[in-house]
């Protein structure tokens, strides 16, 4: 149950930001409760392709996101080392405009204070015996390879130690407000005992990802994110050790990470208007199939062992989704004289799921006239094993 006499934050949805958010607000003093309409990570957390993004895929196009990955890449490895595999990877050149794009991608990881060492493509293949024999280029990253479950997991335990309460299956069907225009409570239904009832809140923070536009617009507001779905593509053996990049602009099926025994391509990108539904096309499955074989020609004896998507939270509208930043934004719903008592986080990638949480707590301590400095940057997270027993 909530603490007696903190103040009560209510946050929507259990994704790496929610759960993030629930540690850090707990580690600040406040009562915390999670609603989640499905299970823990059931959103694109659960289905991210599990990179811990050095930032070097955005060094060039997206320095902002860049460089907040790399920050929270050296924290999640100190904090989250139960969750992470520490194998870096590699950038490899396999044709002429790869090659060309070489200076840039330098240029851009010092920029972004990102370390990259250049190795001969001996080097290359002998770190990596399946990596296609044409490899021209190649370049050491500090990539790494992160289990989502548990690493949604290891934030939420590291919650509930401190008090915080978690509801999956807990769908939020409306805003409740209070006559000068602020949320006082949130309509919620049980989804188990099929029950609606109403829950009171000091603040409402809403981090459903995708979703969020569709949260805001329950009560008539905008926030301009654009569900942005990829597919991955995973087969059924480990043929590589590190995560395998292409040296390239981000595009399509750019990227090969090993999980478990298994190793996944991914992604495409594409708009969708319902991130509740997101189709599979066979033709981008094929599309995975074929980039995956240009890095790793062993992929075309390899079989398939599953397809699967999930859609990105992009801040912005722009008609090329590709275009738009990685980064975060959280949104103070009272700027404009709108509602008060009502924040939303969105955008982002899982690498930088604790620097949302700490910005976003940043802002509700600021609203509520709470000074409490975040911690949880230097602390390891409890054992994700600890959520279902703590
Ligand atoms: C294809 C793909 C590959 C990716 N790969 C990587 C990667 O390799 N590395 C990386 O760092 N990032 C990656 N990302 C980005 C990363 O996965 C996302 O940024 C992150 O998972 C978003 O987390 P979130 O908690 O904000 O959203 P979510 O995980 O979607 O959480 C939001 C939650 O809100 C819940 N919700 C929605 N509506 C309601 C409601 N009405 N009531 C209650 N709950 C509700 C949902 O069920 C969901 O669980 C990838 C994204 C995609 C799409």
């Amino acid at each position: 149950m909530p603490k007696q006499h903190s103040p009560h934050a209510v946050i929507i949805g259990a994704g790496f930001t929610g759960c993030a958010l629930a540690y850090d607000l707990a580690q600040r003093g406040f009562a915390v409760t999670v609603l989640e309409r499905g299970e823990i990570a059931s959103g694109t957390s659960g289905r991210t392709h599990g990179l811990l993004h050095s930032g070097a895929r955005y060094c060039t196009e997206d320095q902002e996101a860049a460089r907040e990955c790399i920050q929270e890449n050296r924290i999640l490895r100190k904090i989250a080392a139960q969750c992470i595999e520490f194998n870096g990877g590699l950038f490899v050149a396999l044709d002429d405009s790869d090659l060309s794009y070489a200076p840039k991608f330098a240029a851009g990881a010092q920029a972004c204070d990102i370390e990259i060492e250049e190795l001969t493509t001996a080097q290359a293949l002998q770190l990596e015996p399946n990596l296609n024999p044409q490899v021209r280029m190649a370049y050491r990253v500090p990539d790494g390879a992160f289990d989502p479950l548990r690493l949604a997991l290891a934030f939420a335990a590291s919650a509930r130690q401190l008090g915080a309460e978690f509801k999956p299956y807990h769908e939020v069907t409306g805003f409740i407000l209070d006559g000068q225009g602020a949320v006082t409570g949130l309509n919620v239904t049980d989804r188990h005992a099929r029950q609606a009832y109403q829950q009171p809140a000091d603040i409402v923070i809403n981090a459903t990802g995708a979703w969020a536009g569709h949260l805001a617009a329950m009560i008539g507001l905008t926030v301009p994110v654009t569900p942005a779905p990829g597919v991955m593509v995973a087969y059924n053996r480990r043929l590589i050790q590190r995560v395998i990049n292409r040296l390239n602009a981000p595009g399509d099926g750019d990227i090969l990470i090993p999980q478990r025994r298994m190793v996944v391509i991914g992604t495409t990108s594409f708009k969708v208007q319902d991130a509740d539904y997101i189709p599979v096309f066979p033709e981008q499955v094929e599309e995975m199939h074929r980039k995956a074989m240009e890095l790793i020609p062993a992929v075309a004896q390899t079989a398939e062992r599953g397809a699967y998507m999930s859609a990105r939270p992009l801040i912005g509208t722009a008609e090329d989704e590709r275009s738009l930043t990685r980064t975060f934004k959280c949104y103070d719903h009272a700027q404009g004289g709108q509602v008060e008592r009502l924040v939303t986080i969105t955008g982002g990638k899982a690498t930088t799921c604790r620097a949302m949480a700490e910005k976003t707590a940043d802002l509700v301590c600021q609203k509520l006239g709470i000074s409490a400095a975040c911690q949880t940057a230097d602390q390891p997270l409890a054992s994700y094993r600890l959520y279902y027993s703590a």
